[in-house]
């Protein structure tokens, strides 16, 4: 029987990670009870929900096996082994869904991507569909087991991900930060937001104690392998290719159908700028937009370093369309489109035909003069002010980029102003 296993929250902000995890129980599978069939999928959940673990990212593969109950022992021997289960926040799930099955499970799944869904509704689920699982200490995890089977990968990417040799995890990674960006300078679309040209960061070497080397995210096969050859670090104990919902915009929706919208969802929304942007300390800086739900803070907070210089020239009147999560009332800007630049004019003191100098006031309500030329003038003339932003997209740089936030590269859209 084909079998898609889900496994999710095994991991704690001291170390493991799900896809770790996931391939530890696949190489057992393989060695103890049957197969493994394909790439495994590491699946993305709602960003912004408060209770989310590490990355948020649930993992699913399937498997061929003869005996379900000895897939379920095996995966629950890994968990037992490896999860971090004495970490309070770290409540394992994991379920096992028939192949025929895991189609039924897209809508759930996109729940989990884009909304809140509490562990009720996972156990409602796996309650209707009979579906075997196993859960340790909360198993909130369930929820995202579930998700990753269930979800659909219309768009997709792929990250090759290598792991550190056990001994070392917890240490200081060993790599060289050139070679990584010799590999995007190569292969860059093919591979993207590897690094960050402009901030001078290595994106894909974490600096957790997880036992991840670094993840690599790429298009398509042939280039992350060449990508790995490119790359110089200390020795990978194990590589594995995971397909993802990395950089496909799977976590927003689009409130233009919307009567409402909530915190801890993510959205595009289009609206007219109200007020001048400004900053505040820490570097964080804000505008407020009026939407068909009503004024909105957006906010370019300090890490996302260059963006904020394109948020600081909008103006009043700028039409833009905003995408990011909503987090206490106010949206954390992912990308803009700006739709429609306003006309703004200033008046200024009319210019001297004969001199071309800028006139001078002549007196309370007496118009200006050219005190050279002794040219006169009754009113103050309106002036366009030069724009220096343009439309089209912009977006935050590779280092601020959030793992399913999709880069300006991967769209196919006019007016792309790309941050590599
Ligand atoms: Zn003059």
């Amino acid at each position: 029987m084909r079998v898609w296993v889900g496994i999710d929250d095994t991991d704690s902000s001291k170390g493991m990670c799900t896809t770790y995890l996931a391939v530890l129980a696949m190489e057992r599978i393989e060695e103890e009870v049957g197969k493994v069939i394909g790439f495994p999928r590491l699946v993305r959940l709602n960003p912004t929900i408060p209770y989310k673990t590490r990355g948020n990212g649930a993992v699913s593969f399937l498997a061929e096996v003869e005996d379900l109950g000895e897939l379920v022992d095996v995966v629950n021997e890994i968990i037992l082994e490896h999860a971090m289960l004495d970490d309070v926040n770290t409540n394992p799930g994991a379920v096992f869904v028939d192949e025929e099955l895991a189609v039924k499970l897209k809508p759930f799944a996109d729940k989990v991507i884009k909304d809140v869904v509490t562990l009720d509704e996972a156990l409602f689920i796996i309650g209707k569909h009979l579906i075997p699982h196993i859960k340790y200490k909360k198993g909130r995890g369930l929820i995202g087991a579930l998700a990753s089977v269930g979800a659909e990968l219309n768009d997709f990417t792929l990250e090759l991900i290598a792991y550190r040799y056990p001994e070392r995890f917890g240490t200081e990674r060993e790599y060289d930060k050139e070679s990584f960006f010799d590999m995007d300078f190569e292969l860059y679309p093919e591979t993207f937001d590897n690094v960050d040209w402009c901030n001078d960061v290595v994106v894909c070497v974490p600096g957790t104690p997880c036992p991840v080397l670094y993840g690599i995210r790429g298009e398509n096969v042939n280039a992350l392998h060449r990508a790995a050859s490119i790359v110089r670090t200390e020795p990978a104990e194990k590589r594995m290719i995971f397909i993802t919902n990395h950089a496909t915009d799977m976590h927003l929706i689009d409130a233009d159908n919307l009567e409402r919208i909530e915190n801890y969802r993510s959205y595009r929304i289009t609206g007219r700028v109200v007020d001048e942007p400004y900053d505040i300390e820490g570097g964080h800086v804000f505008f407020e937009i009026e939407t068909k739900f009503g004024n909105l803070k957006c906010a370019a907070f300090e890490p996302t370093k260059q963006f904020r210089n394109i948020v600081r020239l909008l103006k009043p009147g700028d039409v833009v369309e905003v995408y990011g999560s909503m987090k206490k009332d106010t949206i954390n800007l992912e990308k803009l489109k700006v739709v429609e630049i306003a006309e703004i004019y200033v008046e200024k003191n009319p210019i001297c035909p004969s001199c071309g100098r800028r006139m001078e006031s002549a007196g309370k309500n007496q118009g200006f003069r050219c005190r050279k030329c002794k040219t006169k003038a009754r009113e103050k003339v309106r002036e366009r002010v030069e724009r220096s932003i343009e439309p089209g997209f912009y977006e935050v740089p590779p280092a601020a980029r959030r793992h399913l936030s999709k880069p300006l590269v991967r769209m196919d859209v006019e007016g792309r102003h790309i941050f590599r």
